[in-house]
């Protein structure tokens, strides 16, 4: 399971400021425990955990005190709120070493208020814990799924259809100037940065297609759409575009990554503080 792409994100893990990542596809469970352990190792190594030290003696025999694991128990078919009350009295606990992980295994099969529940614990992340979720992402909430880092186990090429709700994500993150976080997440990563820019930029054109009653190139981002074109005029959301294909074309040129960022943000400045 050890492809370039896991590799790459593992890697990029111990640095990222995201306090909650969703991971699916096929092996969701396998990378979401090869996350859990090189989070929670003392000496982890190019993104792998030692296999040596204390913390990782402990993850191996199960017995870490700073890693949870919840999942459907006894049949059951539903992670139910019980669990995750469960866990927020123990993350409100300080770790016993540098951070907690808390795994949440087939995270879609979290009730509906279970997921109500975590929410608010993703949105004011107790200090020096860090959720893994892994599954399938259809059955999340929205609102849960915003709040995740979203990373697509499997090999090969990721479908454009994969990447469009990334770029919803992303632009939200850009609207609110909040680029750190995209930074980090995608330092390394142009190619998929590249595309996701080119992404953005069709989302925009959707937008302007929605306010002149023309077909979308995206249907399935129909609402996101919508929302955008409601916040903006046209010649704003033109501006957008050129923007976002300026900077496509530059990190395919190899252009570094933070200045690219920067370069995007400049442009989306001042007309979407209102999104
Ligand atoms: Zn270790």
């Amino acid at each position: 399971m050890q492809n370039e792409n896991v590799r790459a994100w593992l890697s990029s893990l111990p640095q990222t400021n995201a306090h909650a990542h969703l991971i699916t596809g096929a092996g969701c469970s396998e990378g979401a425990l090869a996350a859990a352990a090189l989070l929670l190792c003392r000496k982890p190594e190019e993104g792998q955990a030692c296999r040596m030290c204390q913390a990782c003696h402990w993850f191996a025999a199960r017995t870490h005190p700073d890693f949870l694991h919840i999942g459907t128990h006894d049949g059951e078919k539903t992670i139910k709120i019980r669990s995750i009350r469960q866990m927020r009295d123990e993350v409100a606990l300080a770790p016993r070493l540098g951070r907690k992980v808390i795994w949440i295994e087939e995270a879609q099969r979290m009730s509906e208020e279970a997921q109500n529940a975590l929410l608010r614990t993703l949105e004011e992340p107790p200090p020096n814990v860090v959720f893994l979720l892994s599954g399938q992402e259809d059955g999340l909430l929205p609102t849960v799924r915003s709040r995740c880092a979203i990373f697509r186990m499997g090999t090969g090429k990721i479908a454009d259809s994969e990447l469009q709700s990334e770029a919803e994500r992303l632009l939200g993150l850009l609207f609110s100037g909040n680029v750190q976080e995209l930074a980090n997440q995608y330092n390394e990563k142009k190619a998929v940065l590249s595309r996701i820019f080119g992404l953005q930029a069709e989302l925009l054109r959707d937008a302007v297609a929605f306010a002149l009653d023309a077909p979308l190139l995206r249907e399935s981002s129909r609402n996101f759409t919508a929302k955008l074109s409601s916040g903006h005029n046209i010649s704003m959301l033109n501006a957008g575009i050129v923007r976002l294909l300026e900077a496509q074309k530059r990190l395919t040129q190899n252009a570094n990554i933070g200045l690219t960022i920067d370069f995007v943000l400049i442009g989306l400045e001042g007309f979407f503080c209102n999104a």
